[in-house]
Parts: C-alpha cells; sequence; structure tokens
C-alpha cells in the first residue's frame, strides 16, 4: 500500500516498532491476536490493528502539502479534514479557515471565496451541490480532493447497483459528512434513502410491507430521502450500502433483515431473491474492518478495562467502544489529559453526548491488565502519550523505551 508523508509529531517510535514487527511476521493479515506490552505492574495489550489508516494519512499529506507550496495563499477546509481535534487544530495553527462546521452549517460564508482561494475537500467527500458551487467560483476542486478512494468505492457501488435498476438504501449517520455525500451521489444515479439504525430500517419495512400510511414516510424519513422519491414505486427493488465506518455486524443484520423482507413481500426465494433485492457486501472499508476484528481478537484477553482513543465525534471510533463495552468497563477519551489521576478518569459518553468522571477506574490489583485500541483517525502519538500517562501511576514499571527495545 502507498505510504505518506505525515509529520512526525503524530508518530510514536514505540507503535511504529510494533506495527513494523506484526506486519513483517504477519503480512496477510490473518493474526488479529493483541500485543502485550508487560511493563511489570500495568501489562498492556494493543489491538493488532489501530490508528491512522489509508485514507486519513492521504489528507493529512495533502493537506500539508498544499500549505508547504501554498504561501500566501488563501487556504480553506470545507470542514473537519478527519475527526481528530488536533490534527485539525494544527492545521488551523498553520493557517487554514473552515467553511463549515461537522453538521455543514457556514462558517466562512461562500460568498467570500474568490477563485484565487484553496478549498481542500476532506477525506470523507462532499456533496456534488458542493462542489458545484465552488466549481462556479472558479475554484478547482480536483486539484485539493482529499476524498478517500475508500468512499468512493461506494459511490461506484451505488451507481452499479443504480444501473441494474434498484434504489440505494445508505445505512449511516444522516448528519455525518460521509453519509451526506454519499446520499448526494447515489441519488445523482437512484432514488435513495438513508437509515440511521435497525430500528429506523423496521419502520422502513413498515413502509415496504404497506402496513403505514404512505403520507406518514416524508415526515418520518425527512431530510433523508432524494428530491422526488416515490414510496410506492422506489422501494421495490433495493440495494444496501453503507457509511465505511458502520459496525458491520448493524450493517449486515440492516442488509439480512431487508433481504427477508423483499423475500417475504414478493414471495421471493434466495434463488431469485435478486429480482427485489441487490446481493451486495457491506461497503465498509478496510480500516474498519480490520480495527473492529482487531477488537474482537483483543477481547479475547481477561482485562480489567479498555481504553478507546480518539475524537468524539469519530464513527468508527464509537463503534470500537460499543464492541468493548459489551465486554469490560471502557473508557472513551481523546488525550492523555483526560487521565485526571490514577483514581479518577473524565471520559466520553457517546451514547449521550456527555463527559463524566469515573472513579476507581484502575484495578487496586497488580499487575493490572488494560486493552487499548484507537480510531482511524487517532495520532499514534496520542496513544503513547496515555500509555507513558497510565505508567506513572505505576511505579517501577519498565519505561517505554525499554519496552520499544524488544520490538526493534
Ligand atoms: S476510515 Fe476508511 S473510508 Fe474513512 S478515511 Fe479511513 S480508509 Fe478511508
Amino acid at each position: 500500500m502507498k505510504t505518506f508523508d505525515v509529520p512526525v509529531v503524530y508518530r510514536s517510535p514505540l507503535i511504529s516498532a510494533i506495527k513494523k514487527k506484526r506486519k513483517e511476521a504477519d503480512r496477510m493479515k490473518k493474526d488479529f491476536a493483541p500485543t502485550l506490552l508487560d511493563f511489570g505492574p500495568v501489562r498492556i495489550y494493543l489491538a493488532r490493528h489501530f490508528g491512522f489508516c489509508y485514507g486519513v494519512e492521504n489528507a493529512i499529506d495533502i493537506a500539508f502539502r498544499t500549505v508547504a507550496e501554498n504561501p500566501g495563499r488563501r487556504i480553506f477546509l470545507l470542514s473537519e479534514m478527519i475527526h481528530n481535534p488536533q490534527v485539525n487544530a494544527d492545521l488551523v495553527a498553520a493557517g487554514v479557515r473552515f467553511l463549515q462546521d461537522t453538521k455543514g452549517k457556514a462558517i466562512v460564508p461562500f460568498e467570500e471565496l474568490t477563485a484565487d482561494d484553496i478549498v481542500l475537500i476532506p477525506a470523507f467527500g462532499t456533496t456534488l451541490a458542493i462542489e458545484q458551487r465552488l466549481n462556479d467560483i472558479g475554484i478547482r476542486t480536483e486539484l485539493y480532493n482529499t476524498t478517500c478512494p475508500f468512499v468512493e468505492k461506494v459511490w461506484n457501488r451505488s451507481e452499479g447497483i443504480a444501473q441494474k435498476g434498484y434504489s440505494i438504501v445508505i445505512h449511516g449517520k444522516p448528519k455525518h459528512e460521509e453519509t451526506r455525500a454519499t446520499f448526494s451521489h447515489a441519488s445523482k444515479d437512484a432514488p435513495s434513502v438513508v437509515v440511521e439504525d435497525m430500528k429506523q430500517t423496521i419502520e422502513l419495512a413498515k413502509y415496504i410491507r404497506g402496513e403505514k400510511d404512505a403520507a406518514q414516510f416524508y415526515t418520518e424519513f425527512a431530510g433523508q430521502y432524494s428530491q422526488g422519491f416515490d414510496l410506492l414505486r422506489d422501494l421495490q427493488r433495493i440495494g444496501v450500502v453503507n457509511q465505511t465506518t458502520m459496525l458491520a455486524s448493524d450493517t449486515q443484520a440492516i442488509a439480512d433483515y431487508l433481504k427477508e423482507v423483499m423475500i417475504e413481500k414478493y414471495g421471493l426465494t434466495e434463488a431469485n431473491a435478486r429480482e427485489h433485492f441487490a446481493d451486495t457486501r457491506d461497503t465498509l472499508c478496510y480500516a474498519t474492518n480490520d480495527n473492529q476484528t482487531a477488537v474482537s481478537g483483543m477481547l479475547g484477553v481477561d482485562a480489567d478495562l479498555a481504553i478507546v482513543v480518539g475524537g468524539y465525534n469519530s464513527s468508527n471510533t464509537s463503534h470500537l467502544v460499543e464492541l468493548c463495552e459489551e465486554k469490560l468497563p471502557t473508557y472513551f477519551i481523546n488525550e492523555e489529559a483526560k487521565l485526571l489521576s490514577k483514581d479518577t478518569v473524565l471520559h466520553y459518553n457517546f451514547h449521550n453526548g456527555t463527559e463524566n468522571v469515573t472513579e476507581g477506574y484502575l484495578p487496586a490489583k497488580q499487575p493490572a491488565t488494560i486493552l487499548i485500541t484507537s480510531g482511524a483517525s487517532c495520532p499514534d502519538a496520542l496513544v503513547e502519550g496515555i500509555i507513558r500517562r497510565l505508567l506513572t501511576f505505576y511505579p517501577g514499571s519498565k519505561t517505554v523505551e525499554e519496552v520499544t527495545a524488544q520490538f526493534a
């Protein structure tokens, strides 16, 4: 896979050494067991895969290169580059400005832009309408486009399904930049509707079966269906694609459920289900798959707690938290400072969007066993910082340098 020029400040010597060693020993990525870092009084298990993915490294590389190569020009980011506060803050410090917040609300009005400005399209991609608006101003978006190829792959998949006459059901968070971009691209080719989760899918199925009043659909799914969507016409043949960072098992369950609904409604069998349901695999990206599978591998360890590191608005990170929470106490943090002391941690509850303090999060017994992973937009340096902070709570531990040497 291509390598990128990512600022060294985001790298961690410890984690780079581990990843290199693991990769050399397992080039086909078949081993999802975690890596043990035995510091003595605390044993840390790092997931086999975590941290910056292809799309994020690509976006960071292009963004910092654009800043370096264009002194004196105004450079804007359409919205957050990736869902990591440190990376975004570093870009702002380098003089880059945001045009919109993550919900698409204007920060700098488009009217202020000129053809001389540079606008970076983020890794999630953007909508065709925004791209057109920028192009109309004279801004050449194609030159500074960091859209991840794995997101573009979803757009291509939608196009393929559309060409076969299916409408598109997108499993994703309706307000997430990537889902908005995918919805825009899919809608160009076929009637499209977004479902956020299984609960919404079950409601959608009631319209497919004719159990709910069709008029209600347009209120219930407001903002989630394409222009001109005709409930009776456009839900007869469907295919499912998803935001690349959803939980694999959720997308699978939604696709399986909708397939069953179509089989039942049209009296089909597995053999001819394709007449009404496009047979596709999920469109999760390789990083989402690897990171989620690596968490499942890590959860095989009998541990005291898990720490998941990443931006609080990061979809892929929240799914890693969800997986860990099923098994053991899990703390979602975005920087080492959130480990307030050996007794208290300030962590994020993504279910209700609040940060909470928990006391007594570290076990009294030694050695303590802690699982750690991070999202696809989280710099490894942040994870190393968290490991170093944990070690301060365990006097007599080996140093990070001593453990790094084991992986040299
Ligand atoms: S999480 Fe996947 S789709 Fe998103 S930027 Fe990374 S590689 Fe691309």
